[in-house]
């Protein structure tokens, strides 16, 4: 444990040294629970975003049985508001569902998670968990609604709030009409969203693993009820596949299937993908994504009022008047199966994963520490970030050896690979300092130019990870470099 809060200090460090990472509004002492990418964390993080995008849309093949799979499906994307009709939240159940519950303490006026009392710490001193001191005086658990208000419009009363959508999930649902008639899709599908959710957490921390303002990627996948299972168990092995594949070892990644009483109010079964963060105890794993099996509650809810649980299933709530307590759209969301002509609503499996956490657990992955010949037969630290080839944000340095006779020749190659990746040109200091700042930036090759190079028209390719050094036509460069890079 000790030398893992080492490694998280050690990894804040570079992530600011490097700009990966900032902590948001620094200037003015920062804002809990937000932060900023820096050059090299926003190409991370897009890297990410499209590695997502490209594997559960834009790659994904519509007309072939995926293995495992129980037959063909259809993916599509959509991108929809931050703020959406209040009442979207109401017939969810966020409204009246979605808090924590917290527990404050009137000595020191700090306010604390009720299920993280016993890892939290008071704010006086010698450090202890909030309750240990003789002075802490707390409240019984309190509940506290995570989502952020905001007013719609000139006027602020109550028929002006509105919420910052704490989830991109609801999108899908609320659009899934829109979507069935304009794309024309069948049973099974998928509507795909990336964007920001807002969550006014009661403690933010662990760096940005729980922020208030983060990155979803989510998937509601609408499949037909008795096929649904499978789908599920499809969905978990999918996404957990995606992560290892992207390189978060497997000894440190765990898909945990929720006991009963840990399931959401909706959820039939859910699955977490779990990383072992470095700042959690020994045996501790943290959530990247979570898989769940959403039943029929989302579409019937939004069609019918908000559910609750009635026996197996679910059963508009009713409040006093007999009337939905939380009324939904009125409008009709089942699905017509015009093949058997039957209506009704499908099912829907939802793999919600959080892009600032998957950043997070690919920082912490990628960090090694290792020692590499310094030249003069010594051997020297290095820290190196080994990110997979899709991840890293620069994908290649270009690095003339003599700043003056090389340059003209490396910065035309340069110009050639610059319309395929992220490049850097790089001819500021020694060689080996020049190495050494891409092996903290990941970049996973470096390109050198040298005199040789004028007299054969060849490079240096050196690998990040093995050292190793490779003599190439600059004619193979683009090619070699797009065998590498695709982890061919
Ligand atoms: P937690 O139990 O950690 O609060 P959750 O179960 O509430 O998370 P979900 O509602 O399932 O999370 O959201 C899906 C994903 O969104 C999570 O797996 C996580 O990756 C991401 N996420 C949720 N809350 C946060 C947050 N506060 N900061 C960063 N990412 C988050």
């Amino acid at each position: 444990m000790a030398d893992n809060k080492n490694l998280m200090d050690k990894l804040v460090s570079l992530c600011k040294r490097q700009g990966f990472i900032f902590q948001s509004s620094e200037i003015y002492g920062g804002i809990g629970g937000f932060w900023d990418y820096g050059p090299l964390g926003v190409e991370l993080k897009r890297n990410i975003r499209e590695a997502w995008w490209h594997d559960m849309i834009t790659g994904h093949d519509n007309t072939l049985t995926p293995e495992g799979a129980p037959s063909p499906y259809s993916m599509t994307g959509l991108e929809c508001s931050i703020v959406m009709h209040p009442q979207v939240w109401k017939a969810s159940g966020h409204y009246e569902l979605f808090h924590d519950m917290m527990v404050d303490c009137h000595e020191c006026k700090s306010r604390f998670r009720a299920d993280h009392i016993g890892s939290s710490q008071c704010p006086q001193k010698p450090s202890k968990c909030p309750g240990e001191h003789d002075k802490c005086d707390l409240t019984e658990p309190r509940e506290f609604n995570l989502m952020f208000k905001t007013h719609v419009g000139a006027l602020f009363n109550p028929d002006s709030e509105a919420y910052m959508r704490p989830e991109t999930a609801q999108g899908m649902f609320v659009n899934f009409k829109n979507v069935v008639d304009t794309s024309r899709v069948k049973l099974p599908f998928g509507i795909a969203q990336i964007g920001k959710s807002f969550r006014n957490e009661i403690t933010p921390r662990n760096f940005t693993f729980r922020s208030r303002e983060f990155e979803q990627m989510e998937m509601e996948f609408f499949c037909r009820p008795e096929e649904s299972r499978q789908w599920y168990e499809y969905w978990r092995d999918q996404r957990y596949n995606w992560y290892v594949n992207l390189g978060l070892k497997s000894d440190k990644l765990i898909l945990r299937d929720h006991e009963a009483d840990e399931l959401s109010h909706y959820s039939n079964g859910t699955a977490d993908i779990e990383y072992a963060f470095p700042f959690l105890g020994e045996g501790e794993y943290g959530e990247l994504e979570g898989v769940a099996h959403r039943g029929d509650y989302d579409l019937r809810s939004h069609s019918e009022g908000k559910l609750v649980r009635d026996g197996d299933g679910f059963a508009v709530e009713l409040g006093e008047d007999g009337k939905p307590k939380y009324s939904g759209s009125g409008k009709d969301l089942r699905y017509h199966d015009q093949v058997a002509n039957e209506k009704f609503f499908p099912h829907v499996i939802e793999p919600a994963a959080g892009c600032d956490r998957a950043a997070l657990a690919f920082l912490c992955e990628a960090y090694t520490e290792d020692q590499v010949p310094d030249g003069k037969g010594e051997l020297q630290e290095r820290i190196v970030m080994k990110f997979h080839p899709r991840l890293a944000p620069i994908k290649a340095a270009v690095l003339p050896l003599r700043k003056k006779e090389d340059a003209e020749i490396a910065k035309d190659i340069y110009r050639k690979l610059k319309p395929y990746w992220n490049v850097f040109y790089d001819e500021g200091g020694s060689i080996g300092r020049r190495y050494r700042r891409q092996d903290e930036s990941g970049t996973p090759y470096c390109i050198t130019v040298d005199a040789e190079t004028a007299e054969d028209n060849s490079v240096t390719i050196r690998d990040r990870d093995s050292l190793k050094q490779e003599r190439i036509p600059v004619d193979e460069l683009i090619g070699k470099l797009h065998e590498k890079l695709s982890g061919a």
